[in-house]
C-alpha cells in the first residue's frame, strides 16, 4: 500500500510502498477514507518530540472494517469507523476507573519479536525491514493495521472527511471542556489559540452552555472564525491577553484552555483564572521545555493541569459527537480548509508552519 513515511527529522515526507501485515486475534485492518493533517504530527516532523524512524505518520482518521481477527468483538466487515490514538486495554487500573485515556497497556501493541504491523520490503539487501506504527494508528497510509480498541464504529451516514476530525482534534478540544475541566452551564471560559483543537474547544464550551468564551489568537481571521464556533468576545494576543481577560470577566475566567504548547501561552493561561478556577493545557509544550508559576497564586486555589486527547471514553463519545454534527451542533464543515491526496501532505504542512489555515484532510478514493 501507498504511505507517506518520515524517515528523517526535519525532512519532507516521502510517499512509498510499504506493507501492512494480517490482522491478530484482537486486530482491525481498515480501508483508510480520509486523514486530517493535525499539529502534532508537524511536532514529530520537526523533532520537538521523539519517535522511532523510520515511520508512516497521520492519527486522525475514518474508514472502513477491510478485515477483523478471530476474537475481534467491537466492530465488524464493512463498518465505518473512527480511529482514536487512545488505544485501551479495558481491564487496567485507570480503564477501570474511567480514565481508559490515560491507558498505556503494551498489550494494544504487537510485543517485541512479533512481526511488525507495518514493514517493508528490504531493497538494500540488510535485513532491515522495520517501519514504526504511529500512536498505535498510522494513518497516513491507504490502509492501517489497529487494535480493536483503537477505532469505534460510527452511524453510515456520517462523511469520512468530518468524521475524521473527531479522531483527533475535535475529540479533544470538546473533551477539554466536558471531560478534563467540567465547564458548566454559565461559567466563563477562555481558549489561547484558534486553530482546529482551539476552534473545538470554543464550540465544546458552546455546547456545554458556557456563559461567555473569550477566543484568544494573533490572526484576524482565526478570530472571526472563532465566532462562527461560539466565541462571545475575541482578543488580539499580542495585546497583553491577561489583562483584557481579567477586564472582560471582572477577574478571571473560571476556565481557561491553552491550545497551541508554548511556555508563555499556558503561563498566561494560569494568570486569567479567577479564584478557584481552573488552567487547562492542551497544547504539545517542547520536550525539555519548564513552566513559570507565580506561588502565592495557589492560595486562591487557582488549578493547572494537563488535558490529553480530552481526556476521553472514545467509544462513547465518537458516536455522540457523530450526532452532534448530523443534529447542527457540532461544527466540522468549517474545520476543513482543504481536501487534498496523500501526495499532497507536505504542502498540508507548510501551511500549518504558516498558521493560515484550520486543516487540511487527506481523502482516499
Ligand atoms: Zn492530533
Ligand atoms: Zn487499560
Amino acid at each position: 500500500m501507498k504511505a507517506a513515511v518520515l524517515r528523517e527529522v526535519g525532512q519532507p515526507l516521502q510517499i512509498e510502498e510499504v506493507s501492512i501485515g494480517k490482522p491478530g486475534p484482537r486486530e482491525v485492518l481498515i480501508r483508510t477514507k480520509a486523514a486530517g493533517v493535525c499539529h502534532s504530527d508537524l511536532h514529530f516532523v520537526e523533532g520537538s518530540y521523539p519517535h522511532p524512524l523510520p515511520a508512516v505518520l497521520g492519527h486522525e482518521s475514518a474508514g472502513i472494517v477491510e478485515a477483523v481477527g478471530s476474537e475481534v468483538r467491537t466492530v465488524k466487515v464493512g463498518d465505518h469507523v473512527i480511529t482514536c490514538l487512545s488505544a485501551y486495554c479495558g481491564h487496567c487500573e485507570v480503564c477501570l476507573t474511567g480514565h481508559m485515556s490515560l491507558c498505556v497497556s503494551p498489550e494494544t501493541k504487537r510485543a517485541k519479536g512479533e512481526e511488525p504491523r507495518l514493514f517493508r520490503e528490504d531493497l538494500s539487501g540488510s535485513g532491515d525491514t522495520k517501519m514504526a506504527q504511529f500512536l498505535n494508528l498510522s494513518s497516513f497510509a491507504e490502509q492501517m493495521l489497529v487494535h480493536e480498541h483503537a477505532c469505534v464504529a460510527i452511524r453510515r451516514d456520517m462523511p469520512f472527511d468530518r468524521a475524521a476530525l473527531i479522531g483527533c482534534s475535535v475529540m479533544t478540544g470538546v473533551g477539554a471542556v466536558i471531560h478534563t475541566s467540567g465547564v458548566r452551564p454559565g461559567e466563563t471560559v477562555a481558549v489561547i489559540g484558534c486553530g482546529g483543537v482551539g476552534l473545538a474547544t470554543i464550540n465544546g464550551a458552546a455546547m456545554a452552555g458556557a456563559g461567555r468564551i473569550i477566543a484568544i489568537d494573533r490572526i484576524p481571521s482565526k478570530l472571526e472564525l472563532a465566532r462562527q464556533f461560539g466565541a462571545t468576545d475575541v482578543i488580539d494576543a499580542s495585546e497583553d491577553p491577561v489583562k483584557q481577560v481579567q477586564e472582560l470577566t471582572g477577574g478571571g475566567v473560571h476556565h481557561s484552555f491553552e491550545a497551541i504548547g508554548l511556555k508563555v501561552t499556558a503561563e498566561q493561561a494560569f494568570k486569567m483564572l479567577r479564584r478557584g478556577g481552573t488552567a487547562n493545557i492542551i497544547g504539545m509544550i517542547p520536550v525539555g521545555t519548564m513552566i513559570e508559576l507565580h506561588g502565592p497564586d495557589f492560595l486562591g486555589e487557582k488549578k493547572i493541569q494537563g488535558s490529553f486527547m480530552g481526556s476521553n471514553r472514545f467509544p462513547v463519545d465518537m458516536p455522540r459527537l457523530v450526532d452532534a454534527y448530523m443534529a447542527g451542533k457540532l461544527k466540522l464543515d468549517e474545520l476543513i480548509s482543504r481536501r487534498i491526496r496523500l501526495e499532497e501532505v507536505n504542502s498540508a504542512f507548510d501551511e500549518l508552519k504558516r498558521g493560515e489555515l484550520a486543516r487540511s484532510v487527506i481523502v482516499f478514493d
